[in-house]
């Protein structure tokens, strides 16, 4: 036998002593992210464009763990620059950052806007090569670390009426695995976590749809809408010792769906 088996422990999942940024943190998914980590005992810099994130502080402060906010508009790039900076003035490590805020503008393509485009390719794409490339300076000095990118059903599919959310979602996969794989001899994983469908303002449009949520609803073998709290397991692992061998994944979580 040449590995101690016995060593295993759920501690290996555990984030205690570790500082998470989460962006888009004030609602969503990345509230539910931000929550998470902290009840895995993560100290979280929540970062959000309008406002200061009170509702995910409240939740976060009866984990326990501390939370720091940071408002910030990562639609523009010099505000996207700072987040990093920010959390390692306050915190002075960071050992995860999550790539969440997203923005996903609809319309049909010949109609598609470019204004939109450059909207949904600057939150989506841009920000988060920016803000990734600036923790992995400290990550590297650090010597070890995790970036979770958010995906998306769309960067496998082309979707339709989302031209720019589908570019920016199939780029942000292949970021994943161009980080992922210049970072690993630092011991810094980057992976990302692919949601299948799930109930947020993000979604309102077109589970208000009755054709388009029954068409939805049909494809999912899980055959329910998911709630942000069935992402919460996979961003602790993804961010834990648990995942050390991982590099480069695309986890779908996602009901079945892109098994069907
Ligand atoms: P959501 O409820 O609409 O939340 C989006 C978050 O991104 C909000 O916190 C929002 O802040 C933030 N954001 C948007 N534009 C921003 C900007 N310019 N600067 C800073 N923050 C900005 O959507 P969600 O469903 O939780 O989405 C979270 C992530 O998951 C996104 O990357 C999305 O593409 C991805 N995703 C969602 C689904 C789904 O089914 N819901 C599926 C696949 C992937 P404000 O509140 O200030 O606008």
């Amino acid at each position: 036998m040449t590995t101690n088996l016995l060593s295993f422990s759920l501690d290996y999942f555990s984030l205690e002593g570790k500082t998470a940024i989460v962006t888009g943190a004030n609602k969503g998914l990345g509230q539910a992210y931000a929550v998470a980590l902290a009840k895995a005992g993560a100290d979280i810099f929540v970062v959000s464009r309008s406002g200061d994130c009170e509702e995910t502080k409240q939740l976060i402060a009866e984990t326990g763990r501390r939370v720091e906010s940071f408002q910030a508009d990562l639609g523009n790039r010099e505000e996207a620059k700072q987040v990093v900076a920010k959390c390692a003035e306050v915190y002075g490590n960071i050992d995860v950052l999550v790539n969440n805020a997203g923005t996903i503008l609809r319309s049909p393509l010949v109609e598609y806007k470019e204004e939109d485009w450059d909207t949904v390719m600057e939150v989506n794409l841009n920000s988060l090569y920016l803000v990734s490339q600036e923790a992995a300076k400290v990550m590297v000095r650090q010597g070890s670390g995790k970036i979770i990118n958010i995906a998306s059903m769309l960067s496998f599919q082309g979707g339709k009426f989302v031209p720019a959310y589908t570019a920016s979602k199939h780029a942000v996969a292949g970021l994943t695995k161009a980080f992922a794989n210049e970072l690993a001899e630092h011991n810094i994983q980057i992976n990302a976590i692919a949601p299948g469908y799930i109930s947020t303002d993000n979604t309102a449009q077109i589970r208000a749809d009755e054709k388009r949520n029954a068409e939805i609803l049909s494809r999912i073998p899980a055959g329910r809408w998911a709630d942000p709290s069935d992402l919460m397991g996979t961003v602790v692992f993804l961010a834990s010792k648990a995942s050390d061998y991982m590099n480069g994944h695309i986890l779908a979580v996602d009901g079945g769906w892109l098994a069907r």
